[in-house]
């Protein structure tokens, strides 16, 4: 089984949601699909698709006007929430320490935590991909985690660009990733790649090794784009 999750960011509606729910509803996979969408989307009644958020508090609750708290989000049927999206490193300035609390508040009511980690171009020119991703590992993921997470992959330059890094990148990231959570005792915890995943190459990413699923933006938005996708990983 591997897991694909689809990252709407600030797209859709209500109707498009419940539209690509009937839609998906259609399909036979044996694999794990899960739509991040927005906050005022997450209550819609969503079958055996997942529904998670796209960002949650680092606080439990009390005087941070605007933002959501892990227990909000469960309450309205959140099971997974994306913590540490390039977009929120960018524009809000997110740390690795900040993504860890978000992280953690999510564990702590008992959501799935899809933890992005990724280079910048900068980084990538500098020859420092693998020290990053490394660290964003070691100071994203919280200590002593028990529950499941979920780290995604995802380059920061490729994100949105319709580029890709090649295979060898890919698989020497995923390795890297995989050995820093094997040495954190966390064996086994899946690692999608994410970044300007289409229909035509979502196949030939899932079959590298240590990738464990796909997080996809763009192509998460059409259910003509999604369904190709999710029907050709096996
Ligand atoms: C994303 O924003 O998480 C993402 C993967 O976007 P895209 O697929 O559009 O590159």
């Amino acid at each position: 089984m591997k897991t694909i999750i689809g990252n709407w960011k600030m797209n859709g509606s209500r109707a498009k949601l419940a539209e690509m729910i009937a839609d998906l509803s259609q399909i036979e996979t044996q694999n794990r699909v899960v739509l991040c969408v927005p906050f005022t989307m997450l209550d819609i009644d969503s079958g055996t698709i997942n529904l998670g958020a796209q960002d949650v508090s680092a606080h439990k609750s009390g005087a941070y006007t605007g933002e959501v708290s892990a227990e909000m989000i469960a309450e309205v049927g959140a099971k997974y929430v994306i913590v540490g999206h390039s977009e929120r490193r960018m524009y809000h300035d997110e740390t690795n320490d900040i993504v860890r609390a978000k992280a953690q508040m999510a564990l702590e009511n008992g959501i799935t935590p899809i933890i992005c980690v990724g280079e910048t171009m900068d980084e990538k020119r500098a020859g420092k991909t693998m020290d990053v991703i490394e660290a964003c590992v070691r100071e994203s993921v919280p200590n002593d985690v028990h529950d499941d997470i979920i780290i995604a992959y995802e380059p920061r330059w490729a994100i949105g660009a319709g580029i890709t890094p090649t295979t060898q990148e890919i698989a020497d990231a995923h390795r890297v990733i995989a050995d820093t959570l094997s040495y954190m005792g966390l064996d086994g915890t899946p690692i999608l790649y994410g970044a300007s995943v289409n229909v035509s190459n979502a196949s030939d990413i899932v079959a590298i090794k240590n990738v464990g699923g796909l997080l996809i933006g763009g192509a998460s938005l059409k259910s003509a784009d999604l369904i190709p996708i999710i029907e050709s990983v096996k």
